[in-house]
């Protein structure tokens, strides 16, 4: 389309602030040039994010990039299901103290991943369990993750019902799941997974029924560079700044203004995580 023609138009400013509720910036992909990513970023007006925490040890630099940008980053602390086996109780009583700390918006990534189960299932549901409770405990939402194990996924939340708000992030799911989610309370997170004409055509169609004030754009950079971003870094590199490009694509399946979806997209993710405005 006329729009990705450019190397300027996938980073230009967006009409409206955005937030990428999802960027893995603690990654080492962006340790040679992070503060140009998050410069970058800004110009593109992606005015905060929240820095995916998905181990002990990758939640603690994601608190130090939060500290060292302030309310402009926050980060999540969690342990993601592949590392679910290092969940012992030490780590456990680690992780709830980070939590605690206020640059810290959300427990997570959590959930269950049976595509890949680097770590065996039963240790995966038992790190959910402690994730939900900690998140309840605290008063913080949940920042979750599910790949190929959504029954146990809801059965799950289904039993700490009540106790927890949060966001599916990178939704790539059917219909029936979509809905399932929505009728859980969960908002939803739409990565450049829908930019992909051969994986992400079916949430081109979903994107109306999801309710504006439910949701939120993320990048999961380093990872899911949009498919159909031209010209395409030589590196391959997800980004922030490419968040504009995300948001194009969910305002054009939903046939509504860039604008309106930036305006209802970034309250969304300040009331669920409790950002501050800029
Ligand atoms: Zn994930």
């Amino acid at each position: 389309m006329a729009d990705h023609n450019t190397a300027s138009a996938a980073v230009a400013p967006a009409l409206a602030p955005l937030i990428d509720i999802g960027i893995n910036l603690a990654h080492d992909s962006y340790d040679r040039d992070r503060d140009a990513v998050i410069a970058r970023a800004h110009a593109a007006g992606v005015v905060q994010m929240v820095v995916t925490g998905a181990t002990l040890a990758g939640s603690v630099r994601a608190v130090a990039l939060a500290r060292e940008h302030p309310g402009r980053l926050f980060a999540t602390a969690g342990v993601h299901p592949h590392h679910a086996s290092e969940l012992d109780a030490a780590s456990l009583s680690a992780l709830a103290e980070l939590a605690r700390i206020p640059e810290v918006v959300a427990v997570g990534e959590c959930g269950l991943d049976y595509f890949r189960n680097f770590s065996p299932r039963g240790a995966q549901q038992q790190a959910f369990h402690r994730q939900l409770e900690l998140a309840a405990q605290i008063g913080k939402p949940v920042f979750l993750h599910q790949r190929d194990a959504h029954d146990d996924f809801v059965a799950i939340l289904r039993e700490h019902a009540a106790r927890w708000r949060g966001v599916a992030h990178c939704f790539t799911g059917s219909e029936d799941q979509l809905q399932c989610y929505l009728q859980l309370g969960l908002a939803i997170g739409i990565t450049g997974w829908i930019c992909d004409e051969r994986r992400g055509a079916h949430l081109t169609a979903l994107m109306p029924q999801v309710p504006a004030e439910r949701l939120l754009l993320e990048t999961d950079g380093p990872y899911l560079l949009p498919r159909d971003l031209t010209p395409k870094p030589a590196s391959r590199r997800n980004e922030p700044a490419y968040l504009p490009h995300v948001a194009a694509a969910v305002a054009r399946s939903r046939g509504e203004a860039l604008e309106s979806l930036a305006r209802s997209s970034t309250a969304a993710a300040r009331a669920l995580f409790a950002l501050p405005p800029v």
